[in-house]
């Protein structure tokens, strides 16, 4: 099961708030220093939750302030050897925008660069002695970004890439090769700062998705429009919306009318035309009309908001590849140095073999023993698929799901909000004893006032429409029964409507199964226990339903329909869809059951629904995925997966990016350790030189992996024509 235990844990303990820091962690520059300096975080008592950016050296810190406090953390990883500052997350965002290129570590990496070039020249020009020094600058300045931090981890007994880099370099130079200390230097910056660009660049395309909720709004304040930040909006205040502007909050649209574009949220193309009283979100844009909008929400809890610190939190969740890699990381790096140290010491000294030539091996041993491109290649895999998901209207909550998401085989598919539109209307009233149709309807709409299901408020609307006064009526004694119906006392009559079934026999029942025939609900409305009279109800299903379901069973996943209503109406439905398996009367703990009873551990069962009266079986389901998440809260919070705007047609995309997105992630875990185990057997041969170590183990096996990720990108849902 991919719930984490933490909000069962929130419920039944006391309530721990929990405080953020950021810390800013110089010589964090690499995904294997981020994970050691996570790892150490973690282990502290009180520490919840970390997450890491190398581009910016950040880590930020969930903790509970009665266990722990920022300072222990900066004296933690003080030991490990990394200066660590709190930092306050205006700066934050402030040094994001000067970039990886331009930070001091890109500067020694240029300078490196520029000495190592006029070095070559140098030699070309048969001038060695020059080279020897433009070499040993090149190596020191290059040497600069990792060996003040090698240093400090050294004292601790801390073995990291800045140590084996630091020894590596001192280590060339020293056996007076100050070519390849060069090229160490120079080649590992520049690797790290590629490896910087490219997590940073993944990280930019989710701010550019916060970037969409624009920073100012016109105001109207006692009839003046002023310009204002956005995040200064408070609820109730009317802002403009004018053609070309994006929505800054969520709001209702109170006046004049609009046609607005959602696709950056929803990746909804189409724009849809706007009126009063419809719920505007932030992000959506303008693209014709003019209104002036209620500010519902502000800024900062806005559903756009909400859905960029999802997958922010989302891409911080390890997934289970990413584990394994760490684990191995783990081994790799300690027992590689280790066999340096024996290359560098048995042939010499028992074999007396030539220094110089072994040392020098030893030290490619040292540079194949840097686990960088290891350690990138799966999140990187996760990041361009989660990007490449939000982008397309689809939310994954970590790449654990994007794993588990791969492995589904069966997914359940709740009826009604799903693969119907949910809304259904009333089509036909029946009466069955001698009281007038406005009665019976105008009594089960008074006791279905106070229900939220789709079929209640249908009721209501289909009674208001015919006319009927709903308000005449008293209630009492409401009760509402999660996949059964209501009771209530109207007028002081007992009534119940539900969708129980009749006695067979009775003529009304055919009438019933007539209706049900049809594809229809019916809820049968009773008067003291005494059958009184039916209402039908049709609800549509959707119009890619039929499309989505026909390609997920060609993607090998056997869709089964999981439904409340009668059996009869099911089959209709579900015939209609192409769907052969459905299981219908279930009661929402039934739905529960089902689930658990046919996901056995090694393949998860993925459930589709409409994330608010579905939540639980979301959450009991291998992997939740909610529809329709603007506006709904619940929905955002309980699934593993969000279907945003309703999109059933993005089914099948899910599945073939998860798919597609496990191959990535197992290529790039698998080439990445071959290319590494590969270079440090072949080094004791003398078949691998340093140069080659550094150019085909850390700067191409990371270039390797970024570029395979990129291909996720390539995955799109097929547009029908
Ligand atoms: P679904 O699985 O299709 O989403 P539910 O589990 O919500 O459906 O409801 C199952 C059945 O229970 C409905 O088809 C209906 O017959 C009955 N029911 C549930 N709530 C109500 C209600 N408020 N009023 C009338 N009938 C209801
Ligand atoms: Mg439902």
């Amino acid at each position: 099961m991919s719930r984490s235990a933490e909000p069962l844990a929130l419920e039944s303990a006391e309530p721990v708030t929990l405080r953020r820091a950021q810390f800013v962690v110089e010589g964090m520059d690499c995904s294997d220093c981020a994970r050691r300096v996570e790892d150490r975080l973690g282990r502290m008592g009180g520490v919840r939750a970390t997450a890491s950016n190398t581009g910016e050296r950040t880590v930020t810190v969930e903790y509970e302030p009665d266990l722990v406090e920022p300072g222990q953390m900066r004296a933690a990883l003080g030991r490990l050897g990394y200066l660590a500052s709190v930092r306050d997350s205006r700066e934050a965002l402030d040094s994001h925008r000067a970039g990886v290129w331009r930070t001091a570590f890109a500067a020694r990496t240029y300078a490196s660069a520029g000495c190592f070039a006029i070095a070559l020249v140098s030699l070309w020009a048969g001038l060695t002695d020059p080279a020897r020094l433009f070499f040993l600058a090149s190596a020191l300045v290059g040497g600069w970004n990792f060996m003040p931090v090698g240093f400090r981890a050294l004292i601790h007994g801390a073995l990291d890439m800045h140590v084996l880099m630091t020894f590596a370099i001192l280590g060339a130079i020293g056996i007076g090769e100050p070519l390849e200390a060069a090229a160490i230097a120079f080649l590992f910056s520049l690797a790290e700062l590629l490896e910087q660009f490219s997590v940073r660049r993944a990280h930019d395309s989710l701010r550019g998705l916060m970037s969409l909720s624009p920073e100012r709004a016109t105001v109207l304040r006692d009839g003046e429009e002023t310009v204002v930040p956005a995040e200064e909006l408070r609820p109730g205040e009317r802002i403009l919306l004018k053609v070309g502007e994006r929505v800054p909050v969520d709001g209702t649209l109170i006046e004049g009318a609009a046609t607005l574009d959602a696709s950056a949220i929803t990746g909804e193309s189409v724009p849809v035309d706007c009126a009063v009283g419809d719920a505007l979100m932030a992000g959506m844009r303008a693209t014709g009309g003019f209104a002036v909008v209620r500010v519902d929400r502000p800024r900062d809890e806005s559903t756009l908001a909400r859905i960029v610190q999802l997958i922010e939190d989302a891409e911080a969740r390890k997934s289970r590849s990413e584990r394994f890699v760490t684990r191995f990381a783990r081994v790799y790096t300690p027992a590689v140095t280790a066999l340096a140290v024996l290359v560098a010491t048995i042939p010499t000294v028992f074999l007396g073999a030539a220094f110089d030539l072994w040392f020098e091996r030893a030290l490619t041993l040292l540079v194949i023993a840097c686990p960088c491109a290891l350690v990138i290649s799966t999140p990187v895999a996760v990041v361009s698929g989660l990007t490449a998901a939000a982008r397309h209207g689809v939310l994954i909550k970590g790449g654990e799901i994007l794993e588990e998401l791969a492995g589904v085989r069966t997914i359940a598919l709740d009826k009604t909000g799903t693969l119907t539109y949910g809304h259904p209307v009333v089509t036909d009233v029946d009466v069955w004893d001698d009281r007038p149709v406005v009665e019976l309807l105008g009594k089960a709409a008074a006791a279905e006032r106070r229900s939220e299901h789709p079929l209640a408020r249908a009721i209501v609307r289909g009674a208001r429409d015919r006319g009927v006064d709903v308000d005449r009526y008293s209630v009492s004694a409401f009760e509402a029964t999660p996949g059964v119906g209501v009771t209530a006392r109207v007028d002081g009559e007992p009534i119940s409507v539900g969708g129980e079934a009749l006695a067979t026999g009775m003529e009304a029942a055919d009438r019933v199964t007539e209706m049900r025939e049809a594809g229809k609900t019916v809820v049968v409305v009773r008067f003291d226990g005494q059958p009184a009279g039916m209402i039908a109800l049709a609800d549509r299903p959707r119009a890619e339903s039929r499309e989505a379901v026909e390609t997920l069973a060609r993607l090998g996943i056997r869709p089964v329909m999981l439904t409340g209503d009668d059996p009869v109406t099911a089959s209709q439905v579900a015939g209609a869809l192409g769907i052969s398996e459905f299981h219908a009367r279930l009661k929402p703990d039934e739905k529960l059951e089902w689930l658990e009873r046919v996901s056995p551990d090694a393949r998860p069962t993925a459930m589709v629904g409409d994330g608010v009266n579905d939540a639980p079986a979301l959450a009991a389901a291998g992997v939740g995925i909610a529809m329709g998440a603007a506006g709904s809260d619940v929905a955002l919070e309980t699934a593993d997966a969000v279907l945003m705007g309703d999109r059933v047609e993005r089914l099948p995309y899910l599945f073939r990016l998860a798919r597609m997105s496990r191959r990535v992630i197992h290529q790039n875990v698998v080439a990445s350790i071959l290319i590494k185990l590969s270079l440090a057997a072949a080094v004791p041969f003398g078949l691998v030189s340093l140069v080659a170590a550094v150019v085909v183990g850390d700067l191409g096996a990371s270039l390797g992996v970024t570029a395979n990720s990129m291909r996720l990108a390539g995955v799109r849902p097929r547009v029908r024509p």
